[in-house]
């Protein structure tokens, strides 16, 4: 009898690989790319989540012990901004450790002894073909406070002035559609810095907002410049329809 799912091909993914030593590295890039995946190796773990948040890939094979940053901080530093799946691979097979791992939100655990590369991309397939299948909730993206005055970005506070706020605020009630500068600088109350509110104003908010966002782990481009006319907020897939409740999902094996 043939499993349902096993026509459930996951299909080609971008698989980030966080692995110290090389040989095994090089190893699982193979597998990978053998299986029809993309492979991005990356030896330190200080670098990987820069390197997610620039090319959001759609898995994440973590080793544990690594150098810059380990694994288990890596694993809870990545769960803070995405719902990546993530699979993590160990020398260490101790229970507490597995543990850890899962709590900290990986999705599997593979002990390195004995080394399986085909269990390892049995697991990858795995965790792939669930985490499509059933697009799971996406940890909170953009909250905006309305009554409160403030926003946050994946339960980071974005610390707005007002004016910031305000122009965030409509930006992302409609993402997608562009602002003309003037637009925005409508939503700027004509107060006493009427005088210096220029256009050249909006662009000065929108730039501290934009680094506000990025402190915050949004990446740099979610206020996307219109050339010639202002600005609009973009929604990429990750936070695609999630701007409203933030539904975070529980650590562990599913
Ligand atoms: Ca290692």
């Amino acid at each position: 009898m043939v499993e349902p799912t096993l026509s459930l091909q996951p299909g080609p993914a971008r698989v980030l690989v966080v692995e110290d030593e090389p040989r095994l590295a090089a190893l699982l890039a193979d597998y990978l790319r053998a299986a029809g995946h993309e492979a991005e190796c990356i030896a330190d773990g200080g670098q990987a989540l820069q390197a997610w948040s620039e090319r959001r890939h759609d898995l994440v094979l973590l080793d544990l012990m690594l150098p810059g940053v380990d694994g288990l901080t890596l694993c809870k530093q990545l769960r803070a901004l995405t719902d990546v799946p993530i699979v993590m691979l160990t020398a260490r097979a101790e229970e507490t450790d597995r543990l850890a791992g899962l709590e900290l939100g990986a999705d599997d655990y593979i002990p390195k002894t004995p080394f399986s590369p085909r269990e390892v991309m049995a697991r990858v397939k795995a965790v792939l073909r669930r985490s499509r299948a059933a697009p799971r909730p996406a940890a909170a993206a953009l909250q905006v406070d309305e009554p409160g005055w403030r926003a946050s970005w994946q339960g980071h506070a974005l610390d707005l002035t007002p004016n910031e706020f305000r122009l965030l605020r409509a930006l992302a009630a409609q993402p997608g559609r562009v602002y003309a500068r003037a637009q925005l600088l409508d939503l700027l109350p004509s107060g006493d810095d009427a005088r210096a509110a220029t256009e050249r104003t909006v662009d000065s908010h929108v730039k501290n907002l934009r680094r506000k966002l990025e402190q915050a782990g949004a990446g740099s481009d979610l206020i996307r410049s219109v050339y010639g006319v202002g600005y609009r907020y973009d929604q990429d897939d990750e936070t695609a329809g999630r701007t409203s409740m933030p539904v975070r999902r529980s650590g562990g094996l599913r």
